[in-house]
């Protein structure tokens, strides 16, 4: 465990379910820049919590091409899929506090109540559904034997979430899955414990996750942990301005090795990309840690076309 933590110590936590791409490769550089301008720690995290499509050999092959690129971190790196334990008790203070429920509801069920207004609620929240179920309502989900995920009741709480790129914005928080049916735990259960487990101070990763900080930081507060700092840096896009992809083109380092690119030129290109350096250039790190000002960075997504 870490000592107390700094404002700017940062992490990158990548799912092994495929190689990083340009993508991925460009928000882990920033987040490793965040943290290393301001003097703070950085620390990976593996986020295998889908195990069926999470493989040891991608998070081997991710940690080698983060190395490859010129990143290094800070003590160990820990799997999502051995905290179960760490989970399960960040799920019983929130049991402690009567703010749990099962909900039986299916995708189909889900994805109906999804598209229905519902008062305060975001498009696509979950209304609440089983939490209004009568006692023989509940009686007769019980009885056919089937698994229910676990909610959190967060009576659609509004949330002001700070975001040092994106600036403020207000979240309102709908009933978030905290177990799935088969048994895990949830990303953003596990996410709110492992940050603060880790020492995080402040949160960088891509902006396709922006949405779901209010869920995050109101989860934090429920387990009496502080709130790290948030930014959510701009995506890469693929030139049909979908997020990149394999179909894409030479996306992974490993693609770019083929081309006859070394790590110092696919580096300097996702830098280039952000204004770090002129294009063609191939910066050193400790060049590109004197060169990043978060405040000058981008807020809108950048086009690649790999
Ligand atoms: N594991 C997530 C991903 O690869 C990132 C989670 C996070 O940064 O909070 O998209």
């Amino acid at each position: 465990m870490p000592g107390v933590p700094a404002p700017h110590d940062g992490r990158y936590a990548p799912s092994p379910t495929g190689p990083l791409h340009l993508g991925n490769l460009r928000t882990a550089l920033l987040a490793w820049l965040f943290a290393r301008r301001a003097g703070g720690r950085f620390v990976l995290r593996i986020d295998d919590l889908d195990q069926g499509r999470s493989r040891r050999e991608h998070e081997a092959g991710q940690l080698a091409d983060l190395a490859a690129l010129g990143l290094d971190w800070d003590g160990p790196v820990p799997r999502q899929s051995a905290r179960a334990d760490r989970y399960a008790e960040g799920l019983a203070a929130l049991e402690a506090q009567g703010l749990v429920y099962p909900c039986w509801c299916t995708r189909a069920e889900l994805r109906e109540a999804a598209s229905a207004p519902h008062g305060a609620l975001p498009e696509g929240a979950y209304p609440g559904t089983c939490l209004r179920l009568t006692a023989a309502q509940r009686a007769e989900r019980e009885a056919r034997g089937r698994p229910p995920a676990l909610r959190v009741r967060a009576d659609a709480a509004v949330v002001t979430v700070e975001d040092r790129l994106l600036g403020p914005s207000t979240q309102v928080v709908d009933d978030l899955v905290v177990r799935r049916a088969d048994g895990t735990h949830a990303y953003n259960l596990a996410v709110v414990l492992d940050d603060h487990d880790q020492g995080v101070g402040e949160v960088v990763r891509g902006a396709d996750l922006a949405e779901t900080t209010g869920r995050q930081v109101w989860l934090a507060r429920r387990l009496g942990l502080a709130v790290p700092a948030h930014a959510h840096v701009p995506l890469v896009l693929g030139p049909e301005g979908r997020r990149l992809a394999k179909r894409d083109g030479a996306v992974t380092l490993a693609d770019r090795r083929a081309l006859g690119e070394r790590p110092e030129q696919v580096r300097g290109l996702l830098a280039a990309s952000v204004g770090l350096c002129a294009p063609g250039a191939t910066p050193a790190m400790d060049e590109l840690v004197a060169a990043f000002d978060p405040a000058r960075l981008p807020r809108e997504p950048t086009v690649l076309r790999p």
